[in-house]
């Protein structure tokens, strides 16, 4: 297929941070922007030609964005694998509606994963009531989660007994969920792949991604593993990619296990938050790669230029009544980038910014990464 070139028209779904920083990306090219995002304050509207604003799943705004697009893109999963299959009609589109249906669904996505020749956490699909009579000690201590619409930790319960397994599952009214074993984690990380086709893809540096309340809370990179197991988490991601037939950015969870073993937890289908350390330390940043992938441009270099570490910022670093951050240390840091996603309203565990912060090395980064947090 022919490259789209600059000034063409690009559109993403969702104008959240992504759809921002999709948008940064795009507008430094070349290219124009739209984006279909109900919220009038959406972060993505102030750096796009055009906003339009309905529901991401309204016929009327979804023909409209079609039409005025070359390529059309999404900065998340929830609820738009059919939306994407209907731009489709109209216009180039990346990722397919197929590969966002796999990665929005956690049974969907597990069962290719597995597929895909790569291991998950035991897990049990629960898509009715019958599914949960069976013997779950396999699967127990374990962590219920919906299959749809969770995302940082929300719609998991952690179970310890069949009764307690069985008792949350009600309790989330009966919807198609998952029964996932408990794994005894030594840390977590994350590869984050761009691919245009079989013989184009490049796959970020490892990311080691430190969570709290299951919110991401820091990535540093390199990750602080053996190079030998951080190259096997590329080469899955790659794979994984392969097995989709994936267009675009394709983001991949793992777990390493005591033993040093990788295990897939989940997949996004666009930019994730453990790759916002591109923007500073890479060559080519992961929203960059995106505008490539869905123009059928060739993915640009993604070695690491210095150990870096991100942290994001949430709502609760805003103090009482939304008091602003003090910002005058980190501002002028020489060495840190802050980033802010112009959300109007800071709410506890609501991600409101990011900054990275560039050192010799990622433990010298993590420190005075953390040093600075303090100074907020
Ligand atoms: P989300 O979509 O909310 O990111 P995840 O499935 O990634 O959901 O779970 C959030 C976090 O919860 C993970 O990053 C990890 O810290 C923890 N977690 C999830 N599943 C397991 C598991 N099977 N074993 C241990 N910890 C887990
Ligand atoms: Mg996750």
């Amino acid at each position: 297929m022919a490259a789209i070139l600059p000034p063409a028209m690009l559109g993403i779904l969702g104008g959240g941070q992504l759809g921002r920083m999709f948008a940064v990306a795009a507008k430094t090219m070349g290219y124009r922007v739209a984006v279909l995002d109900p919220d009038e304050n959406a972060p993505a509207a102030a750096f796009a030609d055009r906003h339009i604003r309905a529901p991401y799943n309204d016929p009327a705004a979804l023909r409209e964005l079609a039409d005025s697009c070359a390529a059309v893109t999404t900065e998340f999963e929830n609820v738009n694998a059919d939306a994407m299959r209907e731009l489709a009609r109209r216009t180039r589109v990346s990722p397919s509606g197929d590969c966002v249906a796999v990665a929005q669904d956690r049974i969907a996505e597990k069962a290719w994963i597995n597929k895909a020749g790569l291991p998950t956490a035991p897990y049990l699909a629960i898509e009715s009531v019958e599914d949960i009579q069976v013997d779950l000690a396999p699967y127990l201590p374990g962590i219920l989660k919906t299959a749809r619409l969770g995302y940082d930790g929300k719609g998991q319960v952690r179970v310890q007994t069949a009764a307690e397994a069985r008792a949350a599952y009600a309790n989330l009214g009966g919807q198609a969920c998952v029964l996932e074993k408990m794994l005894d984690l030594q840390l977590e990380v994350s590869a984050i792949v761009t691919r245009v086709s079989s013989a184009q893809s490049a796959v970020f540096p490892v990311a080691e991604n430190i969570h709290k309340n299951g919110i991401l809370d820091e990535s540093i990179v390199p990750a602080r593993i053996a190079p030998a197991l951080a190259k096997q988490a590329q080469e899955m991601a790659r794979k994984l990619a392969e097995a989709l037939d994936y267009v675009g950015v394709l983001a991949v969870e793992f777990f390493v296990l005591a033993d040093d073993s990788l295990v897939v937890n989940e997949i996004a289908p666009r930019p994730h938050n453990s790759g916002h350390y591109t923007l500073t330390a890479c060559l080519t940043d992961q929203f960059q790669q995106q505008v490539r992938a869905m123009c059928g441009l060739l993915p640009g270099r993604t070695d690491l230029l210095s150990p870096v570490v991100m942290v994001n910022l949430l709502g609760d670093v805003w103090k009482d009544n939304g008091h602003e951050p003090n910002w005058d240390v980190l501002a002028e840091a020489p060495n840190a980038q802050l980033h802010l996603y112009g959300k109007k309203q800071a709410r506890p565990g609501r991600k409101m910014g990011h900054f990275n912060v560039m050192a010799t090395s990622a433990d010298e980064a993590l420190d005075q990464a953390r040093a600075l947090k303090d100074t907020l």
